[in-house]
């Protein structure tokens, strides 16, 4: 066999693995960079999980979904939505086949990691007013200092009034931050291991350093506390029932010189969420019932009443059976063995800097489409969801048919670490489930970076799977 004939061959039989753009003509390299927009602009407005909510739902609301609650009884085409505590949302178009034949999910979540305020936050030490904070998710703590954080979430008073807080993103607020040694002083902390340099209590937010102008104890505070009071009318005791979440007070924005790239705050697991959602805002009378989840509490495992491992998901399900007029004993769970999902959740894609955690050949990467994981979990697979391999093929095949770019990977090397997402609780139920999403550098860092084709390939991804 001559040289040109074993090319050929080559190419007929290797997997090629091939970076995405070279194959983008001109005028979808414009479509790529102007859907990253839509995406910048979604970020730019929702930092947390309440913030995706309502901008999901004003989405949602422009294309027609309405509220499940309003909707007396369902028929194929109709367009619904449920939010459950303002945290998660589960939306829904029926399918024109029996709903029976199961659904067509996808599935993202809206929390990312960040920095909670505790239940009482507010001290002064030193002339300083501080708020105290607990970390949520998995994060390397010593990048929460010495950058801008914004304060965004509620607090509510007893008598149920809700004040909306935030502050920190518009360029005229103030920003607050976390302090951090000078080198001149770190000599100790600078031999301490990275898990132990900053330490959780010492994630303390400075807020404010003016004195109450009165002879009495605790003046910055008092301080502090006089002008919340006069600003959202609350005292002390109303933060007992808040959640505030401080999140980088830096905007979403476009990367590099050639613009490939997008940098910002919590695209795990925003851009999953953005892509799928918009993807579904596509779709019109499909074949099979199409779902689109945003979740709450992936981070943290998931449970509590608006994390995936909540029933209020499958009362959801069931209202959809009660109102198309099908619903009978067992029909859910018919309905979940019959369904099939994309769990749109992230994928860490090689880092060249720190290449020595992942294996080449089983890792994702930036710019070659959407990242699949066949399975999660940590040293022999532990706690993984393992998508079978009839439906690996079933979901290549219409990636493959609409030239989707796409990757099969591993998150890093075996027993160098792993991870999970909401994946297995809705494999748990008897649905096919495979992951499936954007690959991240920087992931759960304050400023993850992400590639806009990739994003765009999800996007292609999601709307080709739920008109399969
Ligand atoms: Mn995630
Ligand atoms: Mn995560």
């Amino acid at each position: 066999m001559d040289k040109k004939e074993a090319e050929e061959l080559k190419k007929r039989l290797f997997n090629q693995k091939e970076n995405g753009w070279k194959s983008k003509s001109e005028e979808e390299k414009s479509n790529i960079l102007e859907y990253a927009k839509g995406y910048m602009n979604y970020m730019n407005c929702s930092k947390t999980e309440r913030e995706i909510v309502a901008s999901s739902k004003k989405i949602a609301e422009q294309n027609g979904f309405q509220n499940i609650a309003n909707c007396q009884e369902l028929k194929a085409g109709d367009k619904v939505y449920y939010i459950n505590r303002e945290k998660s949302m589960y939306l829904a178009i029926i399918g024109e086949e029996p709903i029976e034949n199961g659904l067509n999910i996808i599935g993202a979540h809206a929390d990312s990691p960040r920095l909670d305020l505790k239940p009482n936050p507010l001290y002064e030490d030193t002339e300083f007013a501080y708020f105290k904070t607990h970390y949520y998710g998995g994060i390397k703590k010593y990048q929460w200092t010495t950058i801008p954080l914004a304060i965004h979430g509620v607090i509510v008073k007893t008598n149920g009034e809700k004040i909306n807080i935030c502050i920190g993103e518009d360029l005229e607020d103030p920003i607050f931050t976390i302090t951090d040694l000078l080198p001149h002083l770190a000599q100790d902390q600078m031999k301490k291991k990275a898990t132990e340099v900053i330490d959780g209590e010492d994630l303390n937010l400075l807020i404010g350093s003016i004195p109450f102008e009165a002879d009495v104890s605790e003046k910055v505070k008092l301080n502090i506390l006089h002008i919340l009071n006069e600003k959202y009318g609350v005292t002390e005791v109303d933060l007992l029932s808040s959640e505030l979440e401080l999140v980088p007070a830096m905007p979403c924005r476009s990367m590099g010189f050639d613009n490939s790239m997008i940098a910002g705050y919590g695209q795990d697991d925003k851009i999953c969420v953005y892509s799928s959602l918009t993807a579904l805002m596509n779709i019109e009378n499909p074949k099979r019932t199409a779902v689109c989840i945003i979740s709450d509490k992936e981070e943290i495992g998931s449970m509590g009443n608006t994390g995936m491992e909540s029933h209020v998901f499958d009362t959801f399900v069931s209202e959809l059976l009660n109102k198309i007029g099908v619903n009978r004993p067992n029909l859910l769970e018919k309905v979940f063995c019959n369904s099939k999902m994309l769990s749109a959740d992230v994928d860490a894609a090689l880092d060249p800097i720190y290449s020595s955690v992942s294996e080449r050949n089983n890792s994702s990467y930036l710019g070659r489409g959407i990242g699949l994981n066949k399975y999660t979990g940590a040293r022999g697979k532990s706690g993984a969801s393992d998508a079978n391999a009839e439906f690996v093929a079933e979901v290549r095949k219409i990636l493959e048919q609409n030239h989707i770019a796409y990757q099969i990977a591993e998150l890093g090397k075996v027993d160098v670490g792993g991870g999970g997402t909401i994946a297995y609780i809705l494999a748990n139920k008897g649905i096919d489930v495979i992951d499936c999403g954007v690959p991240v550098l920087s992931m759960h860092s304050p400023y993850e970076v992400t590639s806009k084709l990739d994003l765009y390939e999800a996007y292609r991804a999601y709307e080709a799977f739920w008109r399969s």
